[in-house]
């Protein structure tokens, strides 16, 4: 029996999602519905993927949201459909978290509109598939500052403005990339392999604040930019989930589910930790440098 069918003979199933980045068409609550009562989540790249998921569980859960990043139309048209699914409030906010600036005037933003901020997701990132020798420096170092240097910069705005005094909750999306040297994803695998050391700095300096800094690292995760930038479909059609433990990707719903738990009173005595959500696939997956190359390589070509 494969372990989906085991899953499916004990009841329990992937929970539902959707591919595009519209909000869930049902949705069936496995904590409570009061989990995150009142409370406001300020999110990173909130407007799509897996940071749009993330903002849809929470404000079913009783949360009102900020989603914030570069692109404000998308991020406004996002808005409205998570507003439309649920009673709470999401304030799309335009930052580029490589400008603190920008992050400051979205905090002030959220402070006026809400009067609080609980939890802060640093969601945002950039990500493509290069072998180091094809990768310019400015893209090695606009991944760092993307990932890296904006959850350094979010992190520290939000807790100098509310957090220091408040305690909070801080989760970073991280990746599983540089646990064996993902080949084609050192500009990626390095940014979250720093953020995975800042997530246990963090927990250390402000734990006595009552800031709690943990994070969610996912393995291939479907329905997202990330999915079909790094191959996830054709890795899918070629059966290569088979060799995951768990036999599947995982989806954006699971992926939520992961950060509300962190995000949540369910997790406070949680900190410091980084929950890896992967179905085990980092430990078997293939890491084959020139078979990857030879991929890259054909779709290179297929861009042309
Ligand atoms: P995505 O939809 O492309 O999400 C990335 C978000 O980051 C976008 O909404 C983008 O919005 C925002 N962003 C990019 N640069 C920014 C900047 N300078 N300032 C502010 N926001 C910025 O990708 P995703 O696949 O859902 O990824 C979400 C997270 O999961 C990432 O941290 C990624 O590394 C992690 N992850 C994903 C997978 C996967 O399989 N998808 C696997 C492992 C880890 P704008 O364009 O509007 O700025």
């Amino acid at each position: 029996m494969s372990s989906l069918a085991v899953l499916q003979s004990r009841g329990e199933l992937p929970p539902a999602d959707v591919d595009t980045d519209d909000c869930l068409t049902s949705y069936t609550h496995i904590y409570s519905p009061d989990l995150l009562k009142d409370q406001v989540a300020f999110i990173t790249g909130g407007g799509s993927g897996i940071g749009l998921r993330i903002a849809e569980i929470f404000m079913r859960h009783g949360c009102d949201t900020v989603i914030a990043s570069r692109n404000l139309d998308k991020l406004k048209e996002a808005a409205k459909k998570l507003s439309a699914v649920s009673e709470h409030r999401c304030l799309p906010l335009c930052i580029d978290v490589r400008q603190p600036e920008s992050i400051a005037a979205a905090v002030d933003e959220t402070l006026k509109e809400f009067g609080r901020v609980d939890i802060l997701i640093n969601n945002a990132a950039g990500n493509f598939l290069c072998p180091a020798t094809s990768l310019s420096f400015n893209a090695f170092k606009t991944v760092m500052e993307i990932d890296t240097v904006g959850t350094f910069n979010t992190s520290k705005v939000v807790y100098e403005k509310w957090f220091k005094d408040h305690g909070g909750n801080i989760v970073n999306i991280s990746a599983t990339l540089g646990y064996k040297g993902q080949a084609l994803q050192v500009h990626a695998g390095s940014a979250k392999a720093a953020n995975d050391a800042m997530t246990r700095h963090l927990a250390v300096e402000w734990g006595p604040s009552g800031v709690r800094v943990n994070a969610v690292a996912p393995g291939p995760i479907s329905g997202t930019e990330g999915f079909s930038r790094l191959g996830g479909l054709r890795a899918d059609a070629a059966g290569a989930f088979q060799s995951i433990p768990l036999q599947r990707a995982g989806n954006k719903t699971e992926m939520a589910h992961c950060t509300l738990f962190l995000a949540s009173p369910a997790s406070s005595y949680v900190t410091g930790a980084i929950l890896v959500a992967d179905g085990g696939a980092w430990l078997t997956s293939a890491n084959d440098f020139s078979m990857l190359l030879g991929y890259w390589s054909s779709e290179k070509k297929r861009d042309k």
